[in-house]
Protein backbone atom coordinates (compact mmCIF):
# COMPACT_ATOMS: atom_id res chain seq x y z
CA UNK A 1 0.00 0.00 0.00
CA UNK A 2 1.25 3.40 -0.51
CA UNK A 3 1.98 5.63 1.76
CA UNK A 4 -0.16 8.60 2.75
CA UNK A 5 1.93 11.94 3.14
CA UNK A 6 0.73 15.36 4.99
CA UNK A 7 3.15 18.52 4.74
CA UNK A 8 3.72 20.70 7.30
CA UNK A 9 3.66 24.51 6.48
CA UNK A 10 4.18 27.69 8.36
CA UNK A 11 4.52 31.33 6.68
CA UNK A 12 6.83 34.00 7.75
CA UNK A 13 5.08 37.81 6.48
CA UNK A 14 6.78 40.29 6.28
CA UNK A 15 5.39 43.66 6.22
CA UNK A 16 6.51 47.15 4.90
CA UNK A 17 5.03 49.61 7.64
CA UNK A 18 3.55 52.75 5.92
CA UNK A 19 5.03 55.47 7.55
CA UNK A 20 6.29 59.14 6.39
CA UNK A 21 9.78 57.92 7.78
CA UNK A 22 12.10 55.70 8.54
CA UNK A 23 11.94 53.29 11.77
CA UNK A 24 15.19 55.13 13.66
CA UNK A 25 15.26 58.51 12.07
CA UNK A 26 13.41 61.28 10.16
CA UNK A 27 14.49 60.14 6.56
CA UNK A 28 11.24 60.17 3.95
CA UNK A 29 10.53 56.67 3.43
CA UNK A 30 9.21 57.90 -0.24
CA UNK A 31 12.17 56.74 -1.74
CA UNK A 32 12.21 55.67 -5.35
CA UNK A 33 14.60 53.35 -6.42
CA UNK A 34 17.30 55.63 -8.61
CA UNK A 35 20.71 54.53 -7.35
CA UNK A 36 21.65 57.62 -5.67
CA UNK A 37 21.34 57.38 -1.92
CA UNK A 38 19.50 60.14 -1.19
CA UNK A 39 16.94 59.27 1.43
CA UNK A 40 20.01 58.41 3.93
CA UNK A 41 21.43 59.93 6.85
CA UNK A 42 24.02 58.94 9.44
CA UNK A 43 21.49 57.07 11.77
CA UNK A 44 20.47 54.42 8.47
CA UNK A 45 23.78 54.35 7.30
CA UNK A 46 24.95 53.21 10.97
CA UNK A 47 27.94 56.03 11.01
CA UNK A 48 29.70 55.03 14.72
CA UNK A 49 27.99 57.01 17.86
CA UNK A 50 24.37 57.57 15.69
CA UNK A 51 21.62 56.69 17.98
CA UNK A 52 18.30 55.34 16.44
CA UNK A 53 15.15 56.81 18.24
CA UNK A 54 11.77 54.39 17.90
CA UNK A 55 9.31 56.33 15.37
CA UNK A 56 6.39 56.46 17.65
CA UNK A 57 3.94 55.67 14.29
CA UNK A 58 6.07 52.38 13.56
CA UNK A 59 4.64 51.15 16.99
CA UNK A 60 1.09 52.54 16.30
CA UNK A 61 1.18 50.83 13.61
CA UNK A 62 2.70 47.61 14.48
CA UNK A 63 -0.13 47.34 17.52
CA UNK A 64 -3.39 48.14 14.94
CA UNK A 65 -1.70 45.10 13.46
CA UNK A 66 -1.34 43.32 16.18
CA UNK A 67 -5.47 43.77 16.62
CA UNK A 68 -6.09 42.92 13.39
CA UNK A 69 -4.82 39.67 13.86
CA UNK A 70 -6.04 38.96 17.39
CA UNK A 71 -2.80 38.62 18.63
CA UNK A 72 -2.45 39.94 22.93
CA UNK A 73 0.08 42.75 23.17
CA UNK A 74 2.98 42.50 25.15
CA UNK A 75 2.88 45.66 27.37
CA UNK A 76 6.65 45.42 27.36
CA UNK A 77 9.13 44.19 24.84
CA UNK A 78 12.86 45.38 23.85
CA UNK A 79 14.78 45.56 20.47
CA UNK A 80 17.91 43.28 20.02
CA UNK A 81 20.86 43.06 17.74
CA UNK A 82 20.78 40.32 15.04
CA UNK A 83 24.60 40.19 13.85
CA UNK A 84 25.34 39.59 9.83
CA UNK A 85 27.87 40.84 7.83
CA UNK A 86 26.33 41.28 4.86
CA UNK A 87 26.78 44.16 2.14
CA UNK A 88 23.45 45.95 2.20
CA UNK A 89 23.49 45.57 6.37
CA UNK A 90 25.12 49.46 6.93
CA UNK A 91 25.51 49.04 10.92
CA UNK A 92 26.61 44.73 10.32
CA UNK A 93 23.48 43.63 12.16
CA UNK A 94 19.85 43.84 12.08
CA UNK A 95 17.91 45.88 14.90
CA UNK A 96 15.00 43.77 15.12
CA UNK A 97 12.94 41.45 18.65
CA UNK A 98 14.36 38.58 19.23
CA UNK A 99 12.63 37.24 22.37
CA UNK A 100 10.27 39.32 23.74
CA UNK A 101 7.53 40.68 20.26
CA UNK A 102 5.61 43.07 21.06
CA UNK A 103 2.49 40.60 19.71
CA UNK A 104 2.00 37.10 20.53
CA UNK A 105 -0.99 34.50 20.69
CA UNK A 106 -3.41 35.45 17.57
CA UNK A 107 -4.76 33.43 14.83
CA UNK A 108 -7.01 33.61 11.60
CA UNK A 109 -9.47 31.28 10.53
CA UNK A 110 -9.80 30.01 6.90
CA UNK A 111 -12.38 28.03 5.44
CA UNK A 112 -11.47 24.10 4.35
CA UNK A 113 -13.35 23.08 1.51
CA UNK A 114 -16.03 21.16 3.45
CA UNK A 115 -16.96 24.53 4.67
CA UNK A 116 -16.18 24.34 7.98
CA UNK A 117 -13.42 26.68 9.70
CA UNK A 118 -9.88 26.18 10.64
CA UNK A 119 -8.15 28.46 12.99
CA UNK A 120 -4.07 28.85 11.88
CA UNK A 121 -2.41 30.60 14.82
CA UNK A 122 -0.25 33.25 14.72
CA UNK A 123 2.88 33.02 16.82
CA UNK A 124 4.07 35.84 17.42
CA UNK A 125 4.55 39.48 15.51
CA UNK A 126 7.90 41.49 15.66
CA UNK A 127 9.36 44.79 14.52
CA UNK A 128 12.13 44.73 12.65
CA UNK A 129 14.44 47.27 10.01
CA UNK A 130 14.60 46.57 6.71
CA UNK A 131 17.81 45.91 4.77
CA UNK A 132 19.57 47.97 2.31
CA UNK A 133 19.36 46.57 -1.67
CA UNK A 134 22.25 45.62 -3.58
CA UNK A 135 22.13 45.93 -7.52
CA UNK A 136 23.91 43.99 -9.96
CA UNK A 137 24.63 45.31 -13.16
CA UNK A 138 27.06 43.30 -15.35
CA UNK A 139 30.71 43.08 -13.70
CA UNK A 140 29.28 45.52 -11.06
CA UNK A 141 27.37 45.61 -8.16
CA UNK A 142 25.92 48.48 -6.51
CA UNK A 143 24.52 48.92 -2.95
CA UNK A 144 21.18 51.35 -2.66
CA UNK A 145 20.74 52.61 1.00
CA UNK A 146 17.66 53.98 0.76
CA UNK A 147 15.26 50.84 2.08
CA UNK A 148 18.10 50.73 4.85
CA UNK A 149 15.89 51.00 8.44
CA UNK A 150 12.52 51.25 6.69
CA UNK A 151 10.12 49.70 8.95
CA UNK A 152 8.86 46.20 9.18
CA UNK A 153 6.93 43.56 11.03
CA UNK A 154 7.37 40.16 10.55
CA UNK A 155 4.23 38.18 11.33
CA UNK A 156 5.28 34.26 12.31
CA UNK A 157 2.43 31.78 11.75
CA UNK A 158 1.88 28.35 13.71
CA UNK A 159 2.93 25.47 11.51
CA UNK A 160 -0.62 24.83 11.23
CA UNK A 161 -1.25 24.77 7.25
CA UNK A 162 -1.91 21.51 6.04
CA UNK A 163 -1.57 22.20 2.16
CA UNK A 164 -0.72 24.86 -0.37
CA UNK A 165 -4.76 26.11 -0.59
CA UNK A 166 -4.86 26.76 2.92
CA UNK A 167 -1.61 28.80 2.83
CA UNK A 168 -2.87 30.56 -0.35
CA UNK A 169 -6.05 31.43 1.92
CA UNK A 170 -4.35 32.51 5.27
CA UNK A 171 -1.53 34.66 3.21
CA UNK A 172 -4.61 36.49 1.66
CA UNK A 173 -6.73 36.76 4.77
CA UNK A 174 -3.15 38.17 6.74
CA UNK A 175 -2.87 40.84 3.55
CA UNK A 176 -6.92 41.40 3.77
CA UNK A 177 -6.76 42.16 7.52
CA UNK A 178 -4.02 44.43 7.26
CA UNK A 179 -5.30 46.25 4.08
CA UNK A 180 -8.18 47.19 6.21
CA UNK A 181 -6.10 49.27 8.94
CA UNK A 182 -4.35 51.10 6.45
CA UNK A 183 -1.18 50.48 7.86
CA UNK A 184 0.84 49.24 4.18
CA UNK A 185 -0.47 48.93 0.70
CA UNK A 186 0.20 44.99 1.48
CA UNK A 187 1.77 44.77 -2.41
CA UNK A 188 3.62 41.41 -3.25
CA UNK A 189 4.54 43.29 -6.29
CA UNK A 190 5.65 46.68 -5.11
CA UNK A 191 7.85 43.93 -2.16
CA UNK A 192 5.56 46.11 0.96
CA UNK A 193 4.25 42.22 1.26
CA UNK A 194 7.52 39.23 1.24
CA UNK A 195 6.89 35.80 2.50
CA UNK A 196 9.16 33.02 3.24
CA UNK A 197 7.49 29.49 4.04
CA UNK A 198 8.44 26.62 6.30
CA UNK A 199 8.15 23.46 4.58
CA UNK A 200 8.33 19.88 5.96
CA UNK A 201 6.26 16.03 5.33
CA UNK A 202 5.41 13.43 7.39
CA UNK A 203 3.86 10.32 7.12
CA UNK A 204 -0.29 10.88 7.48
CA UNK A 205 -0.96 10.57 11.52
CA UNK A 206 2.91 10.82 12.34
CA UNK A 207 3.40 12.59 15.57
CA UNK A 208 6.49 14.24 14.97
CA UNK A 209 6.83 16.78 11.83
CA UNK A 210 9.62 16.00 9.49
CA UNK A 211 12.86 18.46 8.76
CA UNK A 212 11.81 21.40 7.63
CA UNK A 213 13.09 23.42 4.81
CA UNK A 214 12.52 27.11 4.64
CA UNK A 215 11.74 28.62 0.87
CA UNK A 216 12.35 32.50 0.29
CA UNK A 217 12.45 34.44 -2.85
CA UNK A 218 8.46 33.57 -3.39
CA UNK A 219 7.25 37.44 -5.16
CA UNK A 220 3.60 36.54 -5.58
CA UNK A 221 0.64 34.96 -4.01
CA UNK A 222 0.23 32.21 -6.93
CA UNK A 223 3.95 31.62 -6.74
CA UNK A 224 3.76 30.90 -2.93
CA UNK A 225 1.17 28.23 -3.87
CA UNK A 226 3.16 26.51 -6.42
CA UNK A 227 6.50 26.94 -4.74
CA UNK A 228 4.76 24.92 -1.31
CA UNK A 229 3.54 22.26 -4.28
CA UNK A 230 6.71 21.86 -5.68
CA UNK A 231 8.78 21.88 -2.20
CA UNK A 232 6.26 19.30 -1.07
CA UNK A 233 6.52 16.87 -4.23
CA UNK A 234 10.18 17.34 -4.15
CA UNK A 235 10.77 16.13 -0.44
CA UNK A 236 8.27 12.96 -0.87
CA UNK A 237 10.27 11.60 -4.22
CA UNK A 238 13.38 12.26 -1.66
CA UNK A 239 12.43 10.63 0.87
CA UNK A 240 10.38 7.57 -1.46
CA UNK A 241 13.82 7.20 -3.26
CA UNK A 242 15.56 6.37 -0.24
CA UNK A 243 17.15 10.04 0.39
CA UNK A 244 17.08 12.26 3.47
CA UNK A 245 15.66 15.64 3.64
CA UNK A 246 18.49 18.21 4.84
CA UNK A 247 17.32 21.09 6.76
CA UNK A 248 18.60 24.15 4.34
CA UNK A 249 17.51 27.29 2.77
CA UNK A 250 16.28 27.09 -0.64
CA UNK A 251 15.21 29.90 -3.28
CA UNK A 252 12.22 29.70 -5.27
CA UNK A 253 12.88 30.06 -8.63
CA UNK A 254 10.03 31.55 -10.81
CA UNK A 255 11.14 31.10 -13.93
CA UNK A 256 12.37 27.46 -13.73
CA UNK A 257 9.46 27.02 -11.16
CA UNK A 258 11.85 25.21 -8.95
CA UNK A 259 13.48 24.88 -5.49
CA UNK A 260 17.17 25.32 -4.84
CA UNK A 261 20.01 25.03 -2.44
CA UNK A 262 20.68 29.09 -1.07
CA UNK A 263 22.59 27.87 2.17
CA UNK A 264 22.71 24.65 4.09
CA UNK A 265 22.10 23.84 8.15
CA UNK A 266 26.32 24.11 8.48
CA UNK A 267 26.06 27.11 6.19
CA UNK A 268 23.87 28.56 8.69
CA UNK A 269 25.14 31.64 10.81
CA UNK A 270 25.24 32.33 14.24
CA UNK A 271 23.29 35.72 14.93
CA UNK A 272 25.34 35.74 18.40
CA UNK A 273 21.64 37.81 19.68
CA UNK A 274 22.25 40.03 22.40
CA UNK A 275 19.58 43.27 23.53
CA UNK A 276 19.91 46.56 21.41
CA UNK A 277 22.38 48.96 24.00
CA UNK A 278 20.77 52.02 21.97
CA UNK A 279 17.43 51.86 22.37
CA UNK A 280 15.00 52.28 25.31
CA UNK A 281 12.71 49.05 25.73
CA UNK A 282 9.11 49.18 24.29
CA UNK A 283 6.59 50.13 26.58
CA UNK A 284 2.90 50.84 25.55
CA UNK A 285 0.40 52.12 28.14
CA UNK A 286 -3.63 51.24 28.29
CA UNK A 287 -4.10 54.56 26.99
CA UNK A 288 -2.64 54.35 24.08
CA UNK A 289 -4.16 50.76 23.36
CA UNK A 290 -7.42 52.29 24.02
CA UNK A 291 -6.84 54.94 21.46
CA UNK A 292 -5.64 53.19 18.84
CA UNK A 293 -8.51 50.36 19.28
CA UNK A 294 -10.86 53.03 18.78
CA UNK A 295 -9.01 53.58 15.65
CA UNK A 296 -9.66 50.15 14.44
CA UNK A 297 -12.52 49.44 11.65
CA UNK A 298 -14.83 47.03 11.42
CA UNK A 299 -12.93 43.99 10.06
CA UNK A 300 -13.50 42.33 6.44
CA UNK A 301 -14.93 39.40 8.56
CA UNK A 302 -17.59 41.50 10.57
CA UNK A 303 -18.59 43.12 7.72
CA UNK A 304 -19.43 40.42 5.01
CA UNK A 305 -21.38 38.86 7.74
CA UNK A 306 -23.53 42.13 8.32
CA UNK A 307 -23.95 42.74 4.14
CA UNK A 308 -25.47 39.22 4.46
CA UNK A 309 -27.21 39.72 7.24
CA UNK A 310 -28.25 43.09 6.51
CA UNK A 311 -28.95 43.15 2.86
CA UNK A 312 -29.45 39.79 2.23
CA UNK A 313 -26.89 39.53 -0.21
CA UNK A 314 -24.71 36.01 -0.85
CA UNK A 315 -21.60 35.83 1.07
CA UNK A 316 -19.81 35.56 -2.56
CA UNK A 317 -21.11 39.37 -3.38
CA UNK A 318 -20.43 40.79 0.05
CA UNK A 319 -17.05 39.17 -0.17
CA UNK A 320 -16.29 41.17 -3.47
CA UNK A 321 -17.95 44.09 -1.73
CA UNK A 322 -15.82 43.83 0.98
CA UNK A 323 -12.73 43.98 -1.21
CA UNK A 324 -11.75 47.65 -0.44
CA UNK A 325 -13.38 49.91 2.44
CA UNK A 326 -13.79 52.54 0.09
CA UNK A 327 -15.92 50.26 -2.07
CA UNK A 328 -17.69 48.66 1.21
CA UNK A 329 -18.67 52.37 2.02
CA UNK A 330 -19.90 53.31 -1.44
CA UNK A 331 -22.08 50.54 -1.95
CA UNK A 332 -23.86 51.17 1.61
CA UNK A 333 -24.38 54.92 0.66
CA UNK A 334 -25.96 53.71 -2.64
CA UNK A 335 -28.14 51.05 -0.72
CA UNK A 336 -29.22 54.57 1.86
CA UNK A 337 -30.21 56.54 -1.83
CA UNK A 338 -31.78 53.82 -3.47
CA UNK A 339 -33.44 51.90 -0.50
CA UNK A 340 -32.48 48.50 -2.62
CA UNK A 341 -29.68 46.66 -1.64
CA UNK A 342 -29.93 43.86 -3.94
CA UNK A 343 -30.21 45.96 -7.19
CA UNK A 344 -27.38 48.16 -5.73
CA UNK A 345 -25.25 45.36 -5.20
CA UNK A 346 -26.04 43.84 -8.55
CA UNK A 347 -25.35 47.15 -10.44
CA UNK A 348 -21.76 47.68 -8.29
CA UNK A 349 -20.73 44.27 -9.44
CA UNK A 350 -21.10 44.00 -12.76
CA UNK A 351 -21.65 47.58 -14.31
CA UNK A 352 -19.86 49.80 -11.85
CA UNK A 353 -16.66 47.23 -11.53
CA UNK A 354 -16.69 46.47 -14.94
CA UNK A 355 -16.00 50.63 -15.64
CA UNK A 356 -13.42 50.75 -13.08
CA UNK A 357 -11.44 47.82 -14.91
CA UNK A 358 -11.99 48.54 -17.73
CA UNK A 359 -10.38 51.91 -16.93
CA UNK A 360 -7.75 50.92 -14.72
CA UNK A 361 -9.68 53.07 -11.66
CA UNK A 362 -10.74 52.30 -7.94
CA UNK A 363 -13.98 53.45 -6.79
CA UNK A 364 -12.70 56.79 -5.48
CA UNK A 365 -11.94 58.31 -8.53
CA UNK A 366 -15.54 56.39 -10.36
CA UNK A 367 -17.14 59.94 -12.23
CA UNK A 368 -20.94 58.67 -10.75
CA UNK A 369 -21.18 59.25 -7.00
CA UNK A 370 -23.45 57.03 -4.80
CA UNK A 371 -26.39 59.65 -4.69
CA UNK A 372 -26.14 59.72 -8.03
CA UNK A 373 -26.22 55.55 -8.42
CA UNK A 374 -29.02 55.33 -5.85
CA UNK A 375 -30.93 57.78 -8.26
CA UNK A 376 -30.74 55.54 -11.06
CA UNK A 377 -31.81 52.61 -9.17
CA UNK A 378 -34.80 54.24 -8.05
CA UNK A 379 -35.55 54.99 -10.69
CA UNK A 380 -35.85 51.69 -12.13
CA UNK A 381 -37.50 50.25 -8.77
CA UNK A 382 -39.89 52.78 -9.44
CA UNK A 383 -40.45 51.59 -12.97
CA UNK A 384 -39.49 55.15 -14.38
CA UNK A 385 -37.56 53.73 -16.46
CA UNK A 386 -36.52 50.56 -17.76
CA UNK A 387 -33.12 48.57 -16.61
CA UNK A 388 -32.29 48.47 -20.45
CA UNK A 389 -33.12 52.55 -20.67
CA UNK A 390 -30.91 52.89 -17.19
CA UNK A 391 -27.85 51.15 -18.57
CA UNK A 392 -28.20 53.71 -21.38
CA UNK A 393 -28.36 56.66 -18.84
CA UNK A 394 -25.59 55.10 -16.78
CA UNK A 395 -23.35 55.37 -19.82
CA UNK A 396 -24.25 58.86 -20.21
CA UNK A 397 -23.97 59.58 -16.40
CA UNK A 398 -20.60 58.68 -16.57
CA UNK A 399 -19.10 61.58 -18.63
CA UNK A 400 -22.42 63.99 -17.92
CA UNK A 401 -22.98 66.08 -15.29
CA UNK A 402 -26.49 66.57 -15.08
CA UNK A 403 -28.59 64.33 -12.35
CA UNK A 404 -29.64 60.74 -13.68
CA UNK A 405 -33.66 62.53 -13.17
CA UNK A 406 -32.53 65.61 -15.61
CA UNK A 407 -30.76 63.59 -18.08
CA UNK A 408 -34.18 61.12 -18.33
CA UNK A 409 -36.03 64.01 -18.90
CA UNK A 410 -34.13 65.72 -21.24
CA UNK A 411 -33.84 63.41 -22.98
CA UNK A 412 -36.94 61.38 -23.18
CA UNK A 413 -35.87 58.56 -22.02
CA UNK A 414 -38.65 57.89 -19.73
CA UNK A 415 -40.91 54.95 -19.50
CA UNK A 416 -43.98 54.92 -21.75
CA UNK A 417 -46.95 53.95 -19.13
CA UNK A 418 -49.17 56.20 -20.92
CA UNK A 419 -51.90 53.17 -21.73
CA UNK A 420 -53.60 55.24 -25.08
CA UNK A 421 -49.92 55.57 -26.39
CA UNK A 422 -49.10 51.71 -25.90
CA UNK A 423 -52.19 50.94 -27.32
CA UNK A 424 -51.42 53.06 -30.43
CA UNK A 425 -48.40 51.35 -30.53
CA UNK A 426 -50.21 47.60 -30.36
CA UNK A 427 -52.40 48.26 -32.84
CA UNK A 428 -50.16 49.07 -35.13
CA UNK A 429 -47.58 46.34 -34.49
CA UNK A 430 -50.60 43.71 -34.71
CA UNK A 431 -52.14 45.11 -38.01
CA UNK A 432 -48.49 44.97 -39.31
CA UNK A 433 -48.27 41.42 -38.64
CA UNK A 434 -51.46 39.20 -39.42
CA UNK A 435 -49.07 36.37 -40.15
CA UNK A 436 -48.09 36.15 -36.16
CA UNK A 437 -51.78 37.06 -35.14
CA UNK A 438 -53.29 34.22 -37.32
CA UNK A 439 -50.54 31.99 -35.35
CA UNK A 440 -51.39 33.24 -32.48
CA UNK A 441 -54.76 31.84 -32.84
CA UNK A 442 -54.48 28.58 -33.77
CA UNK A 443 -51.40 28.04 -31.17
CA UNK A 444 -51.86 26.29 -28.62
CA UNK A 445 -51.90 26.95 -24.96
CA UNK A 446 -48.10 26.24 -24.41
CA UNK A 447 -47.03 27.86 -27.76
CA UNK A 448 -49.17 31.27 -27.14
CA UNK A 449 -46.76 33.11 -24.76
CA UNK A 450 -43.99 32.70 -27.07
CA UNK A 451 -45.84 34.23 -30.39
CA UNK A 452 -46.96 37.15 -27.63
CA UNK A 453 -43.32 37.67 -26.90
CA UNK A 454 -42.40 38.03 -30.84
CA UNK A 455 -45.01 40.43 -31.34
CA UNK A 456 -44.23 42.36 -27.64
CA UNK A 457 -40.44 42.62 -29.11
CA UNK A 458 -41.90 44.30 -32.47
CA UNK A 459 -43.69 46.86 -29.82
CA UNK A 460 -40.75 47.19 -27.59
CA UNK A 461 -38.72 48.06 -30.16
CA UNK A 462 -41.52 50.55 -31.80
CA UNK A 463 -41.55 52.26 -28.62
CA UNK A 464 -37.43 52.38 -28.68
CA UNK A 465 -37.13 49.93 -25.33
CA UNK A 466 -39.47 53.05 -23.22
CA UNK A 467 -42.84 50.64 -23.34
CA UNK A 468 -43.78 49.72 -19.59
CA UNK A 469 -43.19 45.75 -20.64
CA UNK A 470 -46.09 44.31 -18.21
CA UNK A 471 -48.49 47.24 -20.13
CA UNK A 472 -47.36 45.94 -23.60
CA UNK A 473 -48.11 42.47 -22.48
CA UNK A 474 -51.40 43.32 -20.72
CA UNK A 475 -52.69 45.04 -24.00
CA UNK A 476 -51.26 42.76 -26.46
CA UNK A 477 -53.21 39.97 -24.99
CA UNK A 478 -56.46 42.15 -24.28
CA UNK A 479 -56.21 43.05 -28.22
CA UNK A 480 -55.78 39.40 -29.42
CA UNK A 481 -58.25 37.80 -27.86
ZN1 LIG B 1 18.11 58.07 7.95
Amino acid sequence: MAIEWESVIGLEIHCQLDTKTKVWCGCSSDYDNSPENTHTCPICLGHPGALPKLNKKVLDYAIKAGFALNCDINKESKFDRKNYFYPDTPKNYQITQFDHPYAEGGHIDIKLSNGSDKRIGVTRIHIEEDAGKSIHAGEESFINFNRASMPLIEIVSEPDMRSSEEAYQYLNLVKDALKYTKISDVSMELGSLRCDANISVMHKGAKAFGTRVEVKNLNSFKGVARAIDYEIGRQIEEIENGGEINQETRLWDEEAQVTRVMRSKEEAMDYRFFPEPDLVRIVITDEQLERLQDEMPESKVAKMARFVDDYKISENDAETLSNSIELADYFEKVVISSDNPKLSCNWILTEVLRILKDNNKTIEDFSINSEELGEIIKLIDKGAISSKIAKKLFEIKLNDERSPKAIVEEEKMAQVADTSEIEKMVVEVVANNPKLVEDYKVADEGRKPRVVKGLMGQVMKASKGKANPQMVMDILIEKLS
